[in-house]
């Protein structure tokens, strides 16, 4: 791919196109989940992370290189100073067509409105549990009242979508597959279980011993939901099943049960600025380096990006057996 080409496009070795971008904004968080991190955490130091406006600079490259979507996560993104207007000023970016949040909803009660107003146009919130002292052990700071609360403010602010995301625990929270989905459904909202990732150390958690598949949770469903299959395509790991009779549907992300590489659409940007071409290989290239030695100067790294495809690996290399294989946590990759 040229620079100089019309409707640019990011292409990789194996021909696929990537044209969604997901970033870290902070790695710090005011909870901290039990497959996350660890209970004492070291934060990176100010000038490792990147700036607001280098945020918005890198961002900005990614569009004119005909990325079309740009999640905002962390860490808990809205608990960095200036999230609100950075959000604003990527939700100006003309060619992006959705700009998305995922967040733990801790702040949603009133940065909900806000959010809407600033562009964002679906959000994804963590749910694990429906139990206040399950939501607590879990999350070991949060609190499920307050969570509840953003789902509801979200809700009455009219995202065009909001989607839960429930990381479910042999043990500890797969009980509840069937009561998180009746949830949605009450909600009029989407969900998606995701499998656990060996991301990070953590400490206190074995994350062999609550391994729980995506076909055991479809299992749970099926004594109460008919799930129909869905067509639809996202280009991402998700398969989306419909609850019969409501308009909730019901996603699976599965890295260990199916693998979904081959259509893989998307890189990731962590805290850090540095540019993960896949969430499962430590392949990368460090753009926070290329902006500050060469401030304003976006062709160089726009460039910079164009030549990082060609190291996009072909898959994952995931083993839920061994503990972190990969060793930064999901709050600095950007998850
Ligand atoms: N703090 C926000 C939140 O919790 O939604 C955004 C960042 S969080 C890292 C994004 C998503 O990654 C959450 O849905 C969380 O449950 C999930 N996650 C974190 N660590 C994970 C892991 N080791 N395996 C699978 N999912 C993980
Ligand atoms: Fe924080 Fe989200 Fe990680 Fe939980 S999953 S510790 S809310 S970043």
């Amino acid at each position: 791919m040229t620079i100089s080409n019309q409707s640019p496009q990011l292409i990789d070795r194996f021909g696929r196109r990537v044209d969604y971008l997901r970033v870290s904004i902070t790695d710090r968080c005011d909870f901290r989940c039990v497959y996350c991190m660890s209970e004492k955490m070291i934060f990176l130091p100010r000038d490792q992370v990147l700036s607001l406006e280098e945020l918005y600079t890198i961002t900005k490259a990614f569009a004119e290189l005909g990325v079309k979507k740009i999640r905002i996560t962390g860490g808990e993104p809205l608990v960095r100073r200036g999230a609100l207007e950075l959000l604003e000023n990527i939700g100006k970016i003309e060619s992006l067509n959705e700009l998305v949040l995922t967040t733990n909803g801790s702040q949603l009660e009133h940065m909900a409105v806000p959010l809407k107003n600033a562009g964002v146009k679906r959000i994804n919130i963590s749910l694990d549990t429906l139990d206040v002292d399950k939501f607590k052990a879990i999350t070991r700071t949060g609190d499920l009242r307050q969570v509840l609360r953003g789902i509801g403010a979200a809700n009455a602010a009219g995202f065009e979508r909001i989607k839960l995301n429930a990381v479910i625990l042999k043990d500890k929270n797969h009980q509840e597959v069937v009561d998180l989905v009746q949830f949605a459904v009450d909600k009029g909202i989407d969900i998606s279980f995701i499998e656990e990732m060996p991301l990070g150390m953590v400490s206190q958690h074995d994350r062999s011993a609550s391994y729980y598949s995506s076909d055991c949770i479809k299992a749970d469903l099926a004594t109460q939901f008919s799930l129909l299959a869905s067509t639809e395509k996202t280009g991402g790991p998700s398969v989306y099943y419909k609850v019969q009779g409501t308009n909730t549907r019901v996603g699976f992300i599965s890295p260990h049960s199916a693998n979904f590489c081959s259509t893989c659409n998307r890189v990731r940007l962590t805290v850090e600025g540095r540019l993960l071409l896949c969430l499962g290989n430590e392949h990368s290239v460090d753009l926070k380096q290329i902006i500050r030695a060469n401030p304003g100067d976006m062709d160089i790294l726009k460039q910079t990006i164009v030549a990082a495809m060609l190291i996009k690996p072909e898959k994952h290399e995931f083993n839920i057996h061994e503990q972190a294989v990969i060793l930064r946590h999901m709050s600095v990759t950007g998850g």
